[in-house]
Formats: structure tokens, sequence, C-alpha cells
């Protein structure tokens, strides 16, 4: 009866249903969104405390099942059932998010969704897989670490509320489950950078996180040309001239190839945890260099000065603006990723 492939697990222990529409601490006016009601177990406490619910749900027998569940009862009519997928539905605005969240390739794209959002709610309380949970609470250092951690906590405060094993399931799931809350912050404790800035730069910080910040930003072909073009694009809406002379041919890459191997080696080899975070860009460029036959006679592409000058700004912002070059994404904090950002924008440097 259940489709476990979209994250069809029914919490069956009502307590647990209890505990988690109490820690969102309702008010009687709020309008709460609420991701997979499924068969309505948490919908119909959530529309005892609130005014209204927004249930988005991909699966129409499910929303068929919760609409019955309140069908002819007063709550009938505070409820809005949208069908569809969360991630492409627009969301009207609501204050508080609830959600058993569905499955696992869900959970990234649904946070970021919420972290992005101009009218944000005041608080999200979402159960998620024990591994993402502690993905979203890593600290700098700590194995799970990762752009979401960075990011999550960049843009809200993560609370950690409590752990739900399986078997409060029904199919059980494979692995337990942890329900964290997240408060976006507002007015003057919202971070004052851009989001499309902030994310483009820490995308090529987390490509490799185990990687020195220098291999990442100077040993990779891709990002060198995708900064070049930022660069130019920069230059063009400043109107900075720039001398586009051609110096030469493309050196070879001094530290290493492109997508190859990191300096940690097996630390990573096989299990990139980062792969999903990899932009399209860089896929695409990655399979472009992979089709190219490596032969040593290739053709190499031309070197110009405006080449020169970008990387020597990267250079410059890693080595003597910040002092970051010989760190690692995996260990440096949010004061350390402000601190890139800034440099790099100060030197007409820009990711979005
Ligand atoms: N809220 C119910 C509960 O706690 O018992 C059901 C939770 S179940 C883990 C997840 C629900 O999300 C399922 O009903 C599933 O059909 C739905 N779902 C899966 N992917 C979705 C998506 N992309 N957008 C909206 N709902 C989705």
């Amino acid at each position: 009866k259940f489709n476990t492939n979209v994250g069809q697990h029914i919490l069956k222990n009502p307590s647990i249903a209890d505990a988690i529409v109490a820690k969102a601490n309702l008010k009687p006016e709020d309008v709460v969104l609420e991701v997979g009601p499924g068969t309505g177990n948490l919908t119909v406490r959530i529309l005892e405390k609130a005014k209204k619910v927004i249930a988005v749900e991909l699966d129409p027998r499910m929303a068929a099942e919760v609409t019955k569940r309140v069908q002819g009862k007063p709550e009938q009519k505070k409820l809005e059932v949208l069908l569809g997928d969360v991630i492409k539905t627009e969301l009207p605005h609501f204050d508080v998010c609830i959600s058993n969240t569905p499955y696992q390739q869900i959970s990234s794209p649904l946070v970021f969704k919420l972290l992005a959002l101009k009218n944000a709610p005041r608080t999200s309380i979402l159960m998620f897989q024990r591994e993402f949970a502690l993905r979203l609470t890593a600290r700098p250092g700590d194995a799970l670490y990762c752009r979401l951690s960075v990011n999550a906590q960049f843009w809200a405060k993560i609370t950690h509320v409590m752990k739900v094993g399986k078997n409060n399931f029904k199919p059980p799931p494979q692995v337990e489950s942890s329900v964290v809350r997240i408060e976006p912050k507002t007015g003057p404790d919202r971070p004052g950078v851009s989001w499309d800035e902030w994310d483009g730069m820490l995308r090529i910080c987390f490509v490799r996180k185990n990687r020195t910040m220098r291999a990442s930003w100077l040993g990779t072909k891709e990002v060198l040309a995708m900064l070049e073009r930022n660069y130019r694009v920069y230059c063009a809406l400043n109107n900075i001239t720039l001398d586009d002379t051609v110096i030469g041919e493309e050196d070879e890459m001094d530290v290493d190839e492109g997508m190859g191997i990191d300096d940690d080696g097996d630390e990573w080899a096989g299990i990139n945890d980062e792969e999903d975070d990899m932009p399209e860009f860089f896929k695409e460029e990655a399979q472009k260099s992979a089709n190219q036959t490596p032969t040593k006679t290739k053709s190499k592409r031309k070197k110009t000065r405006v080449a020169e000058l970008v990387r020597e700004k990267i250079r410059k912002v890693l080595e003597d603006v910040t002092e970051l070059a010989d760190q690692r994404a995996g260990k440096c904090d949010e004061n350390d990723f402000l601190k890139l950002l800034y440099a790099f924008n100060q030197e007409g440097i820009h990711f979005a």
C-alpha cells in the first residue's frame, strides 16, 4: 500500500506525532505548511492548533486520504491540499513548516528552498534521516561537515530536537531519524551578503572539502575559466578595459589536474560525499575534458593577460589577504568563508 520509493513511511507512534507538533509552538493565527501529509497523522494534530494548513503531497492517493480524513468536520475548511512536488511548487506564505520529510534526495533541496525564501517562516520542524540531521548541525572538522552545514548554519539557527527510532514508522525505514528545528535568521541577524555570491563561492570551496584552498581554486582549470568569465562580465559592467594580449600557451596545471585526485588521496577516493553538490557547470566541464584525448600534442589554450590577472588575484586573496591557501574547506568556519568572500569581491571576483 505504501510507496517507499517516495518515502512513504507513516509515523505510527501517536506520542511522537504529538511531540513534533508541540515542538512547533504553534499559535492560533499560524498558517502551517506541511510537506508530505501522507495519511494525515500530523495534519490532524496541526489543524487542532493552527489557523490553516497548506499540505503539499506528491501522491494523489495520499492527497485523497488526508482530504477524506477531515471531510465533513470543521477542520475541513482549514485544510488546503496542493497536489505536486514540493520542490517544484510555488509556495504561498506560511509561518511554520512541519514535515516528516519524504526521502533522502529531497532533504537537501527542501532545506535550501526553505532557507532561500524571501518571506522566511518563523520556524521549521523537520524529521530527517539521522545522518542528514547530523550534516545540518556538523561543525568544522567533523566528518559530516559540508556545504549544506555551512549554508544552513549561516542562514538559520539549527537545533537537534529529538531522535526517533525506525520502529516508530510503518513500514520501518532502514535508518534512524532525527527531528531538527530550523529558525531562519531575520532582521539584523540575517547576514548582509548575497545568497548567490555566498553559495557560488562555497560550491567551489566544497567540490573537494579535503583539498587545500590553493588546489581547489588554482589547480582546477574549470574554476579558473569560470572566474575569468565572471571577471570579464564584471569589467564590462564597470567599464574596466582589459588587456587581452596573448602571452603564450596555458601552463600545465602545477597543483593537480582539474577534477583529479585530491591531495588527501584515499580519504575520499570513491566516496566523494560532495558529489551531489558539484554544480552542473563543473560536471559538464569535467565531462568535456574527460572526452578529450589526453595527448600532450593537443593544441593548448592560449594564455592571455586577463587569465594571468585573474590567477594572480586569486593567489593574492588566498595567500596574502586571507592566508587561507593551505586551509581545507572542511576545517574552515563561517568567519573564514566570510573573509574569503569579502576579499574576492574586493578584487572584483564574483560568483553569481
Ligand atoms: N506525514 C505523514 C506521516 O508523518 O505519517 C507521511 C510522511 S511520509 C515519510 C512522506 C510523504 O511525503 C508521503 O506521503 C509521500 O507521498 C510524500 N512525498 C514524497 N515526495 C514528495 C514531494 N516531492 N513533494 C511532496 N510530497 C512528497
